[in-house]
């Protein structure tokens, strides 16, 4: 009894002890938390308005600002990015039409009405546009948002003709201001604007609107000698109108607008036409009072001209040799230069400089991500202040931050925290290794921040179009680099192997001779069957209850019966991997069943960098084999005798088009064909057309399009969704791939299927088609359909090959391909028993797939 109280006491005890410890752990744990818990986005609760638009013109990635096409080039036309209405403005610098114009007409009261019109719904701003259509002139002005925003947007658009005042709403009309578009490229209809200089390429960045024939009172001003430039003496000095110009810096998102914003803003458009309308009596006067009339000097014709001018300008996206670059270099230089005479100055320039180009370039980056300008990310104060102090804790960068900054610490760094500590402890490395990271970080597959139509491109855009021009070559370099690795991991994570591709499962035969490698779900598919038992569990292996024909190793196939290792088979990289096919898919598709057979040969791992060598080998070798065989990559529909005769000796590439483009085209036209601008949807018909030898297209063509080049096996997919059949014509012997439904697992994408010794993929491992490869990966993957191959090439060149030389011809072919394989990569980790000759005889089991016998009882 003593005993057992002493027992219960002795475990009474030790449990305490140990709940104790066991809460002390926790609460040590949770205390760690907050500091270093991973930061979530603050744009998850917040919302901004231009994150309702739904596309925007000129985003936050790092590539060029593309401007409006008015046309489609002609025939061997260079693509420009020049003004659409470069012709129209310059008409109107040599041929001013000023003399048309009067400002106003009949009576004209100056007083501000009470009323004015508020646009905000499509249907009002196409009245508008009918109502401006009908008027000889009208007033304009913006007022455009920058703090919350990368590149700034137009939030208010005024307009007034004589009659009334208009508010565009533009954050509400965003997605269609291109209603306004003809009226402001309109040559007959005079835009007075005052210092348009602005206004005029806020209005092509946001909306493509152009403005041709402008009258700018600002440039009147100057031709005047006027003592003052600005809007608000004019205001003053010519209708007796006071305005708050202290207004232009409200918060112009703000819905609705305070009385005083509406006043504000209807003034800076409404006395306009007035105020051209007296100045231009002044011009001409001062026209006429001139001496000099034998230089026939017009002042008025030289204000419009001046005007005009500023119509030329062209909005671009300001570009640097890297990100932050020149806004860093300029804080060092303000930096140094304020400090020149005091020793004040941090302790260690190199580092102080070196983090003040870190933050700089961070900055940039995560206002581009966010949509916020930098001066809201990170103030240049506040940058200074932390690379200046270089804070070690959390606490102290708060610090930093506000004491340098008046405003309150921004949302940003607030809720990415971690990037700054990061970067003040110098723990994320040198520059062009952070800045994938954060982007990496913020916007990969498992990023913290939302994608937006802002930061897409960012993400997906691999081609940064950055001036080389100025500054050091070196740090251009670092920024290609950077875009590489960016892109590099950003594929490597998309369509690398997830698991492991091969378990090294082993199949025996029934005298326990060794089958084969394969994957787990082979196993699963015999034994399920009860043609196996299991015979090993770790790792799995199972014996066939059958008999087998042939063994591997009797017929010269002892790749088959090695184990595989999962790494590269190019550089032995393990980290990564995708499944390669060396023999193209466009050409393996068509062969025999029986000689598809040998996949698990020729698909092999390959590491991203050593994929990408490989597969531009294969895509030269395919140019090769197009020309010796004399069968185009390209397709065209020969309509008639006379064409099939006219484009025979000319250049095969040129008499057709990729069936990848030419089913993109297609797809994007059945799509989205109405919704899309004009002169896109022209560019798109012409390629379709080019395929059907330039004639008109209708919506079947379309269709018909779509399935030029598909593999039976993608064909019957698009029917499954769609629901119908869509005979391909001429499609003769695609019925080939479907009887295998009792196949094992591990088929890939072709409608193939395995067999004993057709050690595949398991776990879905992935693999990139022919069009998949860098570069095209980001605009394939949102398309649902995969865009496989040449279309006919790869069938013609498989029926050719069969004719002339029979199965021989395949096996041959299928030598010369491993062999390019081999001389682009020297593959150094190939398994044993792989080879350039591998013959790919073999027999074939009573279960088999492949086994003749069984196809004809299928069949
Ligand atoms: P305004 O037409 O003079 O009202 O100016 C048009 C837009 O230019 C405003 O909505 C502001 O976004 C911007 N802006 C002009 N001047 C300034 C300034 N001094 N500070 C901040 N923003 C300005
Ligand atoms: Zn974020
Ligand atoms: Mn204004």
């Amino acid at each position: 009894m003593v005993v057992n109280e002493k027992v219960k006491l002795a475990i009474t005890v030790a449990s305490l002890v140990a709940v104790t410890v066991l809460l002390a752990a926790e609460y040590r744990r949770r205390r760690r938390k907050p500091t270093s818990s991973p930061s979530s986005c603050y744009l998850h609760s917040e919302t901004k308005p231009q994150f309702g638009f739904k596309r925007v013109l000129a985003d936050n990635s790092y590539s060029g600002f593309k401007h409006l096409k008015k046309k489609k080039l002609e025939d061997g036309e260079k693509p420009s990015n020049s003004h659409p209405y470069e012709s129209e403005i310059t008409a109107l610098l040599e041929n001013p039409r000023l003399d048309e114009f009067e400002f106003l007409r009949g009576d004209y009261s100056l007083e501000m009405s009470g009323s004015y019109v508020w646009v905000e719904t499509e249907s009002e701003l196409k009245k508008l546009a009918e109502t401006l259509a009908k008027e000889k002139v009208f007033a304009v002005d913006t007022e455009q948002h920058s703090l919350r925003s990368f590149l700034g947007f137009t939030a208010l658009i005024q307009i007034s003709t004589q009659e009334e005042d208009f508010l565009v709403d533009t954050i509400a009309l965003h997605d269609v201001m291109s209603i306004l578009r003809p009226v402001f490229s309109n040559p007959d209809i005079c835009k007075v604007f005052h210092g348009a200089d602005n206004d005029v390429i806020w209005l092509q960045r946001d909306f493509h609107i152009y403005v041709v024939n402008m009258f700018d009172t600002a440039k009147a001003c100057e031709v005047l000698a006027k003592p003052q430039r600005s809007l608000a003496y004019l205001l003053e000095s010519v209708c007796g109108v006071s305005t708050n110009k202290l207004l232009q810096r409200e918060d112009w998102r703000q819905r609705p607008l305070s009385e005083e914003m509406v006043r504000y803003a209807r003034t800076d458009a409404h006395y306009l036409l007035y105020i051209a309308d007296s100045m231009t009596a002044e011009l001409r006067q001062l026209g006429t009072d001139s001496s000099s009339t034998d230089d026939k000097f017009s002042f008025l014709l030289e204000a419009s001209r001046r005007s005009n001018m500023t119509c030329l300008q062209l909005y671009t996206k300001e570009t640097e040799d890297f990100p932050g670059n020149a806004a860093a270099s300029s804080l060092i230089y303000r930096h140094l230069n304020g400090h020149e005479d005091n020793s004040t100055i941090s302790l260690d320039p190199p580092k102080f400089q070196e983090l003040v180009r870190e933050l700089c370039a961070w900055r940039d980056l995560m206002a581009r991500i966010h949509d916020e300008s930098t001066r809201y990310v990170l103030s240049d104060q506040a940058v200074i202040a932390l690379a200046s102090n270089q804070p070690t804790t959390p606490e102290e960068i708060h610090d930093s931050i506000s004491q340098a900054d008046s405003s309150s610490e921004s949302a940003v760094i607030s809720s990415h925290l971690d990037d700054v500590h990061q970067l003040t402890q110098h723990k994320l490395g040198k520059l062009d290794v952070i800045l994938p990271l954060v982007l990496d970080k913020c916007l990969g597959t498992e990023g913290t921040c939302p994608i937006s139509v802002f930061n897409y491109s960012l993400l997906i855009n691999f081609n940064t179009k950055l001036t080389t021009n100025r500054s050091t070559p070196k740090r251009h370099k670092s920024l290609k680099r950077f875009t590489r690795k960016t892109s590099r991991d950003l594929f490597v994570k998309k369509f690398s192997c997830k698991a492991p591709v091969y378990h090294n499962c082993r199949i025996y035969a029934n005298d326990g001779r060794l089958l084969c490698y394969c994957d787990r779900r082979k196993l699963e598919w015999y034994m399920s069957r009860g043609l196996a038992k299991l015979v090993e569990e770790d790792p799995l292996a199972i014996m066939l209850l059958f008999e087998p024909k042939g063994r591997p190793e009797d017929e010269g196939n002892d790749f088959y019966i090695q184990s595989k290792k999962n790494i590269c088979v190019g550089c032995g990289e393990g980290d990564h991997y995708l499944r390669y096919r060396i023999i193209p898919s466009c050409y393996r598709v068509h062969f025999p069943e029986h000689l598809k057979s040998h996949r698990s040969h020729d698909i092999v791992l390959l590491c991203v960098d050593c994929h990408e060598v490989a597969h531009a080998a294969a895509e030269r070798y395919k140019k090769e084999v197009a020309k010796e065989f004399g069968i185009p990559l390209f397709v065209r529909r020969v309509l008639d005798s006379v064409e099939c005769e006219s484009s025979a000796g000319g250049d095969s590439e040129d008499a057709g088009v990729s069936p990848l483009h030419l089913r993109t085209a297609a797809m994007a036209l059945l799509r989205h064909g109405n919704r899309m601008p004009s002169s896109r949807r022209e560019e798109l018909l012409q390629t379709v057309k080019m395929y059907y030898g330039g004639r008109d297209i209708t919506e079947e063509d379309l269709e018909k399009a779509l399935l030029i080049g598909m593999s039976p096996h993608e064909r019957r997919k698009l029917e499954r969704k769609k629901g119908v059949s869509l005979k391909q014509e001429n499609s003769s012997n695609d019925a080939d791939a479907n009887s295998f439904e009792e196949a094992p697992p591990g088929g890939d994408t072709n409608g193939e299927s395995s067999v004993v010794g057709d050690d595949s993929g398991g776990d879905g491992a992935p693999e990139l088609n022919d069009t998949q490869c860098k570069g095209n990966i980001l605009h394939q993957q949102n398309s649902k359909l995969s865009l496989l191959g040449h279309g006919p090439h790869g069938k013609q060149v498989v029926e050719y090959l069969l004719n002339e030389y029979g199965e021989d011809g395949v096996r041959d072919f299928c030598q010369r391909w491993r062999k390019v394989f081999v001389d682009a990569l020297h593959p150094r980790h190939l398994p044993g028993g792989w080879d350039v000759t591998h013959s790919g005889r073999r027999d074939f089991g009573e279960f088999s797939v492949y086994n003749p016998t069984k196809k004809v009882s299928t069949g």
